[in-house]
């Protein structure tokens, strides 16, 4: 089971994807039928309502929403976009595919952006901050901001596994400058692919539909005011938007299953000397797809994950920055990172091999994660409850890892 919406495919799904297949409609632009309501269309107007914002522009992936965002941004070649070491290589990935340079920064023991350090990092040519909401929970957003409105940069939410999540009341993916959004199978909900991204701004988001689809908007048939741009199809397709708008419909009920399981799971597991939970910035905003230990040593933390199927999570190669072979390389100034750049002199001054973020390479070291919702080998997290496992599981492994990590300890 990957992610927990995977989980909660029913008739829902096939019956909007047999919409589309009944009026057979290649994608959402209909020249016969400019009026009429597509599929993504629909998607786009849900997705804008149930995250009260005025604008998203539905694409095929969360990649591809990261492109569309940078690209609504105007950030390119000469620009720094901090992102944290720990994080999914699609973060670092869109931002060298977009010409400007990832500038690595720490994470603290919520897994997500030390704002300390990314205050360190800002220079004259840094545009913009991503925060990568990891595992479910949000970055701190506050003291990230701050820094962002100090040095007018924009805030980049990559939302990407914590769809649906809050910080302070406020839903993550609407509270930054833009916020990009996967429904790929391993996440909160899913499109069997997909993604989006949401603004409140108008022209970024004029330039990131442009962006998705070819240059044009606002629509193919409404060509005229946007910026000149080249744009690359990124479009969501009408059956992806079809699973994507049932799923969209359950977001609350999949929340309300992942939060529960985890709380049940966590007061079976008691904080014990040498081993406490995951700093949160807003407990109660979290999407509780994975519960995460960190341990006062690295060796615990690997030998308690052993027993349960966990890597720590400096072993999950293509979230951890120290894991991305193509980063080093780009640091080294190699060609072959990406096919359509010559590395510039500011990437050459980036030291991205492991070792580069110590505090961030200790931190992932002592920490595993547990599965209370999204299961994914990569990711390192182990197979603890899934969304429906029953209480007398969720009470058995939660047992289960107390007594191991008392043995470890003790
Ligand atoms: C999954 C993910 C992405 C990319 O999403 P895709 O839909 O797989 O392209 C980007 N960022 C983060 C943090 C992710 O977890």
């Amino acid at each position: 089971m990957p992610g927990p919406g995977y989980a909660f495919m029913d008739e829902h799904e096939r019956d909007k994807v047999l919409e589309v297949l009944d009026y057979w409609r290649e994608h959402r632009y209909d020249f016969d039928n400019p009026g009429s309501t597509s599929m993504v269309l629909r998607f786009e107007n849900a997705a804008a309502e149930r995250f009260d914002v005025p604008y998203c522009v539905p694409v095929n992936s969360g990649t591809s929403a990261l492109l569309a965002a940078l690209a609504g941004l105007g950030i390119g070649p000469g620009d720094e976009v901090i992102v944290p070491g720990y994080m999914f290589v699609a973060s670092i990935g869109a931002i060298v595919h977009s010409g400007a340079t990832p500038v690595l920064a720490e994470i603290d023991e919520s897994l997500t952006l030390d704002p300390v350090d990314v205050r360190a990092r800002v220079t004259e040519r840094t545009r913009a901050i991503m925060a990568v909401h990891m595992l479910g929970a949000p970055s701190n957003l506050a003291a990230l901001q701050e820094v962002a409105d100090e040095y007018g940069l924009a805030l980049i939410e990559d939302n990407a596994q914590a769809t649906g999540g809050t910080y302070r009341g406020a839903l993550l993916g609407t509270i930054g400058t833009v916020g990009t959004f996967s429904l790929n199978h391993f996440k909160v909900v899913t499109g069997m692919d997909g993604g989006f991204v949401l603004t409140s701004q108008e022209r970024l988001f004029q330039r990131a539909h442009s962006f998705h689809d070819q240059g044009w908007f606002p629509h193919r048939q409404e060509v005229g005011e946007g910026d000149l741009m080249f744009g690359l199809n990124l479009r969501m397709s009408e059956l992806n938007a079809a699973v994507a708008l049932a799923q969209l419909e359950k977001l609350d009920s999949v929340l309300a299953r992942t939060r529960a399981v985890k709380t049940r799971l966590l007061e079976g597991i008691p904080e014990q000397k040498g081993m406490r939970r995951r700093l949160l910035h807003d407990g109660d905003g979290e999407c509780g797809t994975l519960a995460v230990f960190i341990f006062d040593s690295a060796e615990s933390a690997a030998s308690v994950g052993e027993s349960f199927g966990c890597k720590t999570l400096i072993d999950s190669p293509k979230h951890y920055y120290g894991g991305l072979p193509a980063l080093a390389a780009l640091g080294r100034g190699e060609r072959g990172p990406t096919p359509f750049r010559v590395p510039q002199e500011s990437d050459l001054c980036q030291s991205y091999g492991k070792g580069a973020l110590p505090k961030t390479d200790d931190i992932l070291s002592r920490s595993i994660a547990l599965s209370t919702g999204v299961s994914d080998s990569y990711l390192g997290a182990g197979n603890g409850v899934g969304p429906f496992s029953k209480e007398a599981d969720i009470d058995r492994i939660a047992k289960e890892f107390t007594s191991v990590v008392a043995k470890v300890l003790g």
